[in-house]
């Protein structure tokens, strides 16, 4: 049986020079490999008591949504600034040459409500602390964060210290 390493191709000096990029595509385009990477991702929530699922634009989506399905729960999309049309809570972050920002409905999130957020990749993690202030900007708590990709050279998880953050695979 294939592994999750297995449907991952690795594209060498993508998007610029210098950058191993996971390719995320080549697990979907597999209906074994989506199916596996979405079950493995659920069982990282197995026993978790939770009330949202919340995912980042776009590549978190393609998890997020069959995980919230398959769980019964709602699915909140974090999306990037201008798609959501109702009344939004935004924040701004610095990536590594620009910046960006992300929103999420106002109305998405109720006061104590626990939180899961997804995305397909963790790098330096801060996409993801985005993330988790605009939850607990709405009084939310962020109880979990899982992806199916973690690149550890680049530290995420310290700079998520203090919340429980899981990935299916770890790359160096
Ligand atoms: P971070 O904010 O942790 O530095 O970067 C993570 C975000 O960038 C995720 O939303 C992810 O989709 C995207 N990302 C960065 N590098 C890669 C990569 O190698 N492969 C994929 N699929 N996404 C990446």
């Amino acid at each position: 049986m294939k592994g999750i390493e297995d449907y991952i191709i690795t594209i060498p000096d993508f998007p610029e020079e210098g950058v191993m990029f996971r390719d995320v595509t080549s697990v979907l385009q597999d209906e074994d490999g989506f199916r596996l990477a979405v079950d493995l991702m659920q069982k990282k929530l197995e026993g978790l008591e939770f009330d949202v699922i919340a995912g980042a634009e776009s590549r978190g989506f393609f998890f997020a949504a069959p995980l919230a399905y398959n769980l019964h729960k709602p699915f909140v999309p974090v999306r990037k600034k201008g798609k959501l049309p109702r009344e939004t809570v935004s924040i701004r972050y610095e990536l590594e040459y620009d910046v960006a920002e992300l929103e999420i409905h106002r109305d998405a999130i109720k006061p104590g409500q626990k939180v899961v957020l997804i995305d397909d990749l963790i790098a330096t993690g801060g996409t993801n602390e985005a993330m988790i202030k605009l939850v607990e900007s709405l009084g939310g708590e962020v109880i979990k964060a899982v992806f199916l990709m973690e690149l550890a050279g680049l530290h995420g998880r310290e700079r998520l210290k203090g919340y429980d953050v899981d990935a299916v695979i770890t790359y160096p």
